[in-house]
């Protein structure tokens, strides 16, 4: 029997379809990100459960045709006023799960609940069309629940609403908001069944030719990536989809279209037009010669920022069911920050904060960055990619008013460190890419992340910050190691930026502190 998962992965990619039933121990996960998903889906699917109220039929799990039959019967015969969540369904070979089934009017509403907040455009106000696999996943059910005897009066989606803040003492009406997708679902469900019989012939056949592509990270990250990626015909080494940005790329794709250019190497360079020409002539200049650049003038916009200089990171977590008054679903509350403060040249020391209590951490993440980064000196406050430490503080602004006018002044010290590497700066590793992920590894070769232990990235930090502040269930001793992994990152990540600087200053790194 296939499942509504099965048709889901066959939707994204034939190939992962197949791998995951003829070879899932090829899947690499991330276990920072698997574990993330796991329990946001069950936080989201209990409160969604708990909207419906006490009283519904909620079968146990199982997957064959007897439950779906039993639960239909329960159902519909003995308390057809009930709601029913995760009702088992079956039609011709595939199982599929309703999350929720409302009673109306002699028929049910379907309810698909999502971790994801409610779709909204740019304006983040007009609501906005939800996305292709959410709908997918909708008509597959329908599709399924049509031969369960289960009369459908309306199909909808159930998001998180990311305007809503938590007003406090359990109380969670209005975390949710539904989109009504009947009209969108209906004319995709006559597909589900050839999506049914495709996917059967895929399982039957040999492993399908795919080369990697967009398919591989959306929706979702696909866990077969690096067994995938060795198997694709080689690419060009200097492909012309390295120029950066969204408007790189759609100037990759013009000069493809037009004028037959896959390398970044056959373009004349007055062809690299736009207002990050002279990134792209950069660029361009670098891979032709194989050889990192670093134009003259960094190290006097270095030198002109004045001491003390602070390095500062944050590490936030953004949880969809929030826990703390005043929070919305998915904003990210900072728990943690280090700090490398620059006295004088080359004069360094360390503060940081951490805070595991599981208590709201904002207040007191405010404070103590008061006590560190003082509002007389006016001092640069260096980051690497000002939105998001510039977003904390803008939301800390609004929910602790009182403390506006310090957090105001921070966000008018911050210096993105992001900008200055690109407008001096290029290494044909780098792939096109700005993020510090692939700066640090030629800037300063020797800090490596893959030394660090448990925690060496956003995702893992914040599924350390779950396990040991959130979660009952982990032992001292655990949250210990926890502790001292999520210190030992955050502290790398300010460090990180300290090399930077002093890259992009034209001087030899300062001596690394000890403990690091
Ligand atoms: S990595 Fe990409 S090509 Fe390979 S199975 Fe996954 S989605 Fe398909």
């Amino acid at each position: 029997m296939l499942t509504k998962s099965d048709l889901q992965s066959f939707l994204q990619c034939s190939r992962k379809l197949w791998l995951e039933h003829h070879k899932p121990e090829l899947s690499s996960a991330n276990d920072a990100s698997t574990y993330r998903r796991a329990v946001d889906g069950n936080i989201v699917g209990e409160k969604a459960r708990e909207q419906l109220g006490e009283d519904l039929i909620w079968p146990s799990s199982s997957s064959n045709q007897n439950t779906a039959a039993e639960a239909a019967k329960i159902l519909l015969a003995s308390s057809p006023d009930k709601p029913g969540v995760e009702i088992p369904m079956v039609r011709t070979g595939l199982y599929a799960r309703a999350d929720a089934l409302i009673p109306q009017d002699g028929s049910y509403i379907l309810r698909e609940t999502k971790a994801k907040s409610f779709p909204l455009k740019r304006d983040k106000i007009t609501p906005d069309t939800p996305e292709e696999h959410h709908l997918n996943d909708v008509a597959i059910q329908a599709w399924v629940m049509e031969a369960s005897g289960f009369p459908m009066s309306r199909a909808e989606l159930n998001f998180l609403d990311n305007q809503w803040r938590y007003p406090g003492a359990g109380n969670y009406a209005g975390l949710f908001k539904q989109m009504n997708v009947t009209s969108e679902i209906i004319p995709r469900q006559s597909a589900v069944s050839v999506w049914f019989q495709q996917a059967e012939n895929i399982l039957s056949g040999s492993m399908p030719e795919v080369v990697t592509g967009k398919q591989c990270t959306a929706p979702y990250e696909c866990p077969f990536l690096s067994f995938c990626e060795v198997r694709d015909p080689p690419k060009p080494e200097h492909p012309i989809d390295l120029l950066p940005d969204s408007a790189g790329k759609k100037l990759a794709k013009k000069l493809r279209e037009t004028r037959g250019y896959k390398s970044i190497l056959d373009p004349q360079p007055e062809e690299l037009v736009g207002a990050q020409a002279e990134l792209y002539r950069r660029i361009q200049a670098a891979h032709r010669s194989g050889t990192p650049i670093l134009e003259p003038g960094s190290d006097a916009v270095m030198d002109a920022f004045a001491y003390p200089r602070y390095y500062l990171d944050f590490e936030g977590i953004d949880l969809p069911v929030p826990r703390w008054p005043g929070v919305r679903p998915y904003e990210q509350i900072p728990f943690q920050w280090s700090c490398h403060i620059e006295r004088a040249p080359n004069v360094f020391e360390h503060r940081e904060f951490l805070d595991l209590s599981g208590n709201d951490p904002s207040l007191t993440c405010i404070e103590k960055m008061c006590e560190v980064i003082s509002l007389e000196d006016n001092g640069p406050i260096f980051v690497y990619y000002a939105p998001y430490e510039r977003g904390r503080l803008e939301e800390f602004s609004i929910r602790h008013p009182m403390h506006s006018h310090v957090l105001q002044n921070y966000i008018g010290r911050l210096i993105d460190l992001l900008p200055i590497v690109k407008d001096y700066y290029y290494h044909p590793a780098m792939q096109g890419s700005f993020s510090i992920k692939k700066v640090l590894p030629v800037m300063a070769p020797d800090l490596n992340y893959a030394n660090l232990e448990g925690v060496q990235d956003g995702t893992s930090a914040q599924a350390a910050y779950i396990n040991a502040a959130l979660d009952s269930g982990t032992s001292l001793a655990r949250k210990t190691d926890l502790e001292i992994n999520l210190r030992k990152y955050c502290r790398q990540d300010t460090w990180a930026m300290v090399l930077i600087a002093y890259f992009l200053a034209r001087k030899p790194p300062p001596i690394r502190p000890t403990g690091m």
